[in-house]
């Protein structure tokens, strides 16, 4: 492990590029914390939807009003809390996939959500994923990182996920949610998914986990001056 103060390593990339992967097994090597920003937006989601009022968003933040959100940083046992319950896989369901976009475009909720995020990460040594860590919530991370991937391998990342779920979808379906997800994401006009102009671009179409993790690790490293 490595002695210093704070240090963000921040990843954007659209869904299904293998954020998530990359970062908790970056955080694992280098024994960081981490952060799923998108699962944060998920369990909003959630919420919302429990609450029957997914198609009012003019409602959405006097509900979150109390929410009790609560989310691990450790990459060795990632769970994540909604008033006191574990929702860690619920908030995989196909329909938080349908809605996350459209509750995380709300500009009130991304303020909601990016002081949350800030709390969490401050003064620690922290992978954080999601789209707009390197260009909103973290502008002044120590290392920025796009992860992306061709349209057809993060797809079938996807359905092996929901297999691994139990959830039943085609190819056609997941791809057609990507394809919606990522247009929704890159046009919205708050925090649009972008890469930030000092990110470092991976692109995992063909890299195994390791070889992706051991670049990331080698940004770091210089970065420390390692
Ligand atoms: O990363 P994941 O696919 O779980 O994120 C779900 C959704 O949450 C994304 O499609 C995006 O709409 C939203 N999100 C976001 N900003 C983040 C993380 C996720 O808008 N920082």
């Amino acid at each position: 492990m490595i002695n210093m103060g704070g240090f963000v390593v921040a990843i954007d990339g659209p869904a299904g590029a293998g954020k998530t992967t990359l970062a908790r097994g970056l955080a694992k090597r280098l024994g960081f914390d981490y952060l799923d920003t998108g699962a944060m937006y998920r369990a909003i989601t959630l919420k919302l939807l429990r609450m029957g009022v997914i198609g009012e968003p003019t409602q959405w933040l006097d509900c979150l009003d109390g929410v009790r959100l609560e989310v691990s940083t450790d990459p060795d046992r990632f769970w994540i809390r909604l008033d006191g319950e574990d929702v860690t896989d619920r908030i995989r369901s196909k329909e938080v996939d349908r809605y996350v976009s459209q509750v995380s475009a709300e500009p009130q909720i991304r303020e909601w959500m990016k002081r949350r995020q800030r709390e969490l990460a401050d003064e620690k040594r922290i992978v954080c994923e999601g789209r707009d860590m390197t260009t909103v919530v973290f502008p002044d991370a120590e290392l920025k990182i796009y992860l992306d991937a061709s349209l057809k391998e993060r797809a079938r990342r996807r359905l092996e996920q929901l297999k691994q779920l139990g959830i039943s979808a085609t190819m056609d379906e997941i791809i057609k949610n990507i394809r919606f997800r990522d247009r929704y994401d890159s046009t919205r006009p708050v925090a649009p998914l972008s890469k930030a102009d000092d990110a470092i671009v991976i692109d995992n179409t063909t890299l195994s986990i390791e070889a992706e993790i051991e670049i990331a690790a080698r940004e770091v490293m210089k970065r420390l001056g390692g």
